[in-house]
């Protein structure tokens, strides 16, 4: 709960210059301590309940506890979107990723930032009017599989509420920005993270966790909103079959898991971004992820369906009993989560009046389930895929041959890991009857590993660390269908789904796999920011663009809109970050993060686009050999690929190493092991690493500053290092 003295200068200073402006003297002043802590103390279980019923705030994630990000205010609409412009803008600062929805309570917005920083500002003026750095502790950067980032807040009675990449769970007073408890979620010293947004649910506070690659096991857990005091845990994978179960039904959820060892790994299961509530059925939805290994055979050899991995599980929210599950990948070995945002929402189909729930998750299939019993409705595929031919009438995938890849061959599988669909939210349009998905399309070589300990290969442990010499010369089992996704390509594309007819209405092509989250309206309006920095505002009818803004930088987060003083305004939050971010962009500068807001008639200056700047290719040459060179390739996919991306191509969220200073390189170790640059985000790597491996790591590094300097084919340069990498791994067998 430290702000810095300068910060609280600052806050002094704009406080004054801020009160001396105002000519009105009412007790609760707008953005003033008592008018947030009266507004925001109103916000209890009947005000989410009736979320719909206030549309001029937006109170929790998804807006409402269907979570269906769809706005009913009319003001905005497509006769007069032309004249939507921006309101304020305001430089947060950060470099990193913003993910968060925020809040809006009466003009008083809160959101998150990736260190799990927190602002307050007044919607009304773009003024800022606390600002919390709760101290997010860097020793976590290992940890951390996706990046720095934090979903979102949930609001209730007067304080906010955030998970931190930490573990933490902090209740924060929306008037001051004062931390009143935070409590560990997570085991002392374990591998867990927190980014996704709690939720609210009759005066708990529920938040999962992510980490599954790094061997976790998945549970939720409730805390009294008041108190911090843990009121119920729900675990997602059994644990230890020597010890109790702690909840009844992990005992029949152990009997789809097989070897008795799957809990030395954690098995995985993490629930790190979806829920969802239905007051009346008095049901919490939660989306459960992948296995850990990926590979099912190294978790529960021989089979089984590894409940309640890639499932939509709905629990009572009371004490957090199991009610009933959908599993949408039985025996998960892709990375196929089921996190993905969950919308409820109530529709008539073939003749009947459904309570549905409704899913896209990384599987690539759109699913329509009954929300009251969990009972399968129908599903169909809303990007290319070819692990199943299709899907049986209780909704089970029907697996194609090789799809598990167990014959020791590289198969190229789609969806990708990344998913078909990943946590960008959706929006359920009601009176369009759409569902507006941000998907993405990518295959990826699926193959064995020697041992379930093989951490650089892939199927194995932590599959993030992809030896990129699998992909290359391993003999691959192609997808000959047109329509299959090329190998190592990536785009994504917006698509309107019918989820009464499972088809696509309309779609279109995206150069990015990775774009933020959507929001549509009454009047018709569909809203997203792209990749390559594009805020479209389009005709949610047929996907025409009838607003656009460039917003400087790639976008991933979620457009909210909202009444301020009676006027609509929109608000977006503009930062590049999270997993694929790291690896790709699609502008020519990365800006630092940004939060813009637009109404119509706005007058607000758009902040600086500065010129594409990229720091000169490292100029240092070693002369190392071919294994040396190979060997850092190992090293290289092991423990910076993921973050860091191929060297060469250019700053992404996160620095090119080829691009890297010399009194960069000359400090690799004090970096690379003591972990100096962690403040930044670079993890500590003591004991993981060796000097003798980073100075193969800066030979393979050199290599490619010289390969793109001399403008080498990237397939020739990629085939250079996998054979290279050959060399190595089999001098490192005869060594053996
Ligand atoms: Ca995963």
């Amino acid at each position: 709960m430290k702000k810095s003295l300068s910060f609280l200068l600052f806050l002094l200073i704009t406080g004054v210059l801020y009160y001396s402006c105002q000519s009105s003297t009412t007790e609760n002043e707008t953005g003033s301590a008592d008018h947030i802590k009266q507004v925001t103390a109103g916000i209890d279980n009947a005000a989410l309940i009736n979320a719909d019923a206030n549309q001029g705030d937006w109170l929790s994630h998804g807006r409402n506890y269907q979570e269906d990000r769809y706005s009913k205010l009319d003001q905005i609409s497509k006769e007069n979107v032309g004249s939507l412009d921006l309101a304020w803008a305001k430089e947060l600062g950060i470099s990193k990723g913003l993910q968060a929805t925020p809040i809006v309570v009466d003009g008083i917005m809160f959101f998150s930032g990736p260190f799990n920083q927190v602002w307050a500002f007044d919607a009304r003026t773009g003024k800022q009017i606390w600002y919390l750095d709760p101290q997010f502790n860097h020793d976590k950067n290992i940890d951390l599989c996706c990046g720095f980032t934090n979903r979102g807040l949930a609001v209730y009675k007067g304080n906010l509420y955030m998970g931190m990449l930490d573990g933490r769970l902090l209740s924060i007073d929306a008037a001051t920005g004062d931390i009143n408890w935070d409590v560990l979620t997570i085991p002392e010293n374990s591998t867990y993270s927190i980014t996704g947004a709690p939720r609210i649910v009759k005066g708990n506070v529920i938040i999962g966790n992510g980490g599954a690659e790094i061997g976790a096991r998945g549970y939720v857990t409730a805390y009294d909103a008041e108190s911090g005091k843990q009121q119920w845990r729900f675990y997602t994978v059994p644990g230890d079959p020597n010890k109790p179960y702690e909840h009844p039904d992990l005992e029949e959820a152990a009997k789809t898991w097989s070897g008795n060892e799957y809990w030395k790994q954690g098995g995985g299961g993490t629930a790190w971004d979806a829920m969802a509530y239905d007051p009346d059925l008095d049901l919490l939805y939660i989306g459960v992820g992948n296995g850990a290994h990926w590979d099912r055979e190294w978790r529960s050899p021989g089979g089984g369906d590894n409940l309640y991995l890639s499932s939509i599980v709905a629990l009572n929210p009371n004490d957090g009993s199991y009610v009933w599950h959908y599993q949408t990948t039985p025996g998960d070995s892709w990375d196929y989560t089921a996190t993905q945002h969950l919308v409820l929402a109530d529709m008539e189909i073939a003749g009947k009046e459904r309570k549905v729930i409704m899913q896209a998750p990384k599987n690539g299939y759109f699913y329509v389930i009954d929300r009251t019993n969990g009972e399968y409705i129908s599903a169909n595929n809303f990007v290319y895929q070819n692990w199943t031919t299709g899907m049986d009438e209780n909704g089970r995938p029907i697996e194609a041959e090789g799809a598990r890849y167990l014959d020791g061959k590289s198969h190229w599988i789609a969806p990708s890991s990344h998913g078909g669909h990943n946590w960008p939210p959706m929006s359920y349009n009601h009176e369009t009857g759409l569902v507006y998905i941000p998907t993405a399309k990518q295959s990826e070589p699926f193959v064995r590993t020697k041992s379930a300990n093989d951490p650089g290969a892939l199927g194995g442990g932590f599959n993030a660390n992809v030896s990129l010499n699998n992909k290359l010369y391993w003999p691959a089992e192609m997808d000959a269908n047109p329509e299959a996704p090329i190998p190592m390509t990536q785009s994504g594309r917006l698509v309107a789904w019918n989820p009464v007819t499972q088809e696509e209405a309309w779609g279109i092509d995206q150069v990015g796999i990775y774009n933020g989250g959507l929001l549509s309206t009454s009047t018709g309006l569909l809203m997203q920011g792209d990749a390559q920095g594009m805020f479209s505002i389009r005709d949610a009818s047929n996907g025409d663009v009838l607003r656009q803004f460039d917003l400087r930088s790639g976008i991933v987060g979620s457009p909210i809109t909202y009444l301020v003083d009676g006027e609509q305004y929109i608000t977006i939050l503009v930062g590049w970050g999270g997993y694929m971010a790291k690896l790709h962009k699609h502008v020519p500068r990365i800006h630092q993060g940004t939060i813009y807001t637009f109404k119509l008639n706005g007058d607000g200056a758009f902040p600086e686009k500065l010129p594409p700047h990229e720091q000169p290719l490292t100029t240092i040459r070693d002369g190392a050999g071919p294994e040396q060179i190979g060997n850092g390739f190992n090293v290289f996919s092991r423990f910076c690929i993921s973050c860091h991306g191929l060297p060469g191509t250019g700053h992404t969220s996160t620095p090119d190493l080829a691009r890297s200073t010399n009194s960069i390189f000359e400090n690799y170790n004090e970096i690379i092991i003591k972990g100096t640059l962690k403040e930044l985000g670079m993890p500590a790597m003591e004991g993981l690493i060796t000097e003798d491996e980073i100075t193969d790591l800066k030979s393979y590094i050199f290599y490619s500053a010289k390969a793109v300097e001399e403008g080498m084919d990237p397939t020739a340069y990629l085939t250079s290092v996998a054979e290279m990498q050959y060399a190595a791994d089999q001098a490192a067998l005869i060594k053996d």
